[in-house]
């Protein structure tokens, strides 16, 4: 992560005054384990502006991915339940918002894949192993457009060159297990966008992948994203989200920890939990031998949060109501999120 990486973000922050593409709001998940409910994610919100790539971060276990699948009704039912909320999406700015958790299968087919399209981090988890790379990707056109064989074919092999598969036409007979991890998350990705959604969640797209080709990932998905098209980019690498992103999410069990522009979050981080997040990043220029800060203990399990603040059991500045009482997200002046007692007289 470099300093200019971070600096660019302004640049390039989406217009707040439009309407949000997609609101997520007060989305409760929860899973049946051994006979009892818990919560996997508590009443999560945020919205999803036109043209910005939004990072939703946190370590493995804070409700990320759960968030997104569940946005998107991926999540399987049982064992899990959608408990309350609305995921609002709007066609156009001037179009009233759809809630995806209230449409019918049909109408939800429609939207998922043409409207909101997901790439994953395995791509053979999306990939079908027995069926052809060219059968795949005609297939997403085939669902979602009234076009002809041969029209869903050439449209294919035309994103398979456009994601950077060499001699597409021809590769489109080959199989999944025939391509390189790299050449077949630019599947994936050629099968998200061949229909043009207007927001492609992408749940740690490169975190399987070698360095060099998770920098050609994210440039081709960023090449690939128009003007009033969003990114809802999911990782833990915070390397990729000072490099991507506009606007950050930090989660942190199952709740939204802290909100803010990504140039805000990395030069002036204010919830100890994304402090701690940000310390342990390798610094340029740190010494040999000098050891990274780690935040304390481990993510606990969604069956042992605390009652409290979610983050009362590894902060560092964690003060006795903190362990029965549970913080609001607090809005600042500055329009920063943040859900930590700490910033109880800074909120509006
Ligand atoms: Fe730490 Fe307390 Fe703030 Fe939670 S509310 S982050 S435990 S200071």
């Amino acid at each position: 992560m470099t300093e200019s990486a971070v600096e660019d973000q302004t640049t390039r922050l989406p217009d707040q005054s439009a309407s949000p593409t997609l609101s997520v709001r007060d989305l409760v998940v929860r899973f049946e384990i051994e006979k009892n409910w818990v919560t996997a994610v508590g009443g999560v919100s945020f919205d999803v502006f036109p043209g910005e790539v939004l990072g939703i971060v946190g370590e493995s276990g804070s409700g990320k991915s759960v968030t997104a699948m569940s946005a998107l009704r991926l999540i399987p039912q049982p064992p899990g339940e959608i408990a309350g909320g609305q995921v609002l999406y709007r066609e156009s700015s001037d179009a009233e918002p759809i809630d995806v958790l209230q449409l019918p299968y049909d109408e939800l087919r429609r939207v998922r894949g043409n409207e909101i399209a997901m790439i994953f981090q395995e791509p053979m988890t999306a990939l079908n192993p027995v069926f052809t790379v060219g059968m795949q990707v005609r297939e997403a056109v085939l669902v979602h457009e009234k076009v002809d064989r041969a029209e869903a074919n050439r449209r294919a092999a035309e994103m398979l060159t456009r994601v950077g598969i060499p001699d597409a036409e021809k590769r489109l007979s080959d199989y999944p297990h025939q391509f390189s991890g790299g050449m077949r998350q630019r599947v994936m990705i050629a099968m998200a966008l061949v229909c043009q959604p207007k927001i492609l969640v992408a749940d740690e797209p490169t975190t399987a992948l070698d360095v060099t080709t998770q920098a050609q990932i994210l440039e081709l998905m960023a090449e690939m994203q128009g003007r009033d098209e969003s990114i809802v980019l999911i990782t833990h690498d915070l390397a990729v989200v000072a490099e991507r992103c506009d606007r950050v999410v930090v989660m942190y069990g199952g709740k939204v920890q802290e909100v803010g522009t990504a140039r805000d979050l990395f030069h002036h981080p204010k919830h100890p939990y994304t402090k701690g997040l940000l310390a342990s990043l390798p610094a340029v220029g740190a010494k040999k031998g000098e050891r990274l800060h780690a935040i304390p203990g481990n993510v606990p399990s969604i069956t042992q949060l605390p009652v409290g603040c979610k983050f009362c059991t590894r902060c560092e500045e964690v003060m006795d109501r903190c362990h029965t009482e549970e913080p609001p997200l607090h809005v600042l002046d500055d329009g920063r999120e943040v859900r930590c007692h700490l910033f109880e007289d800074e909120a509006k």
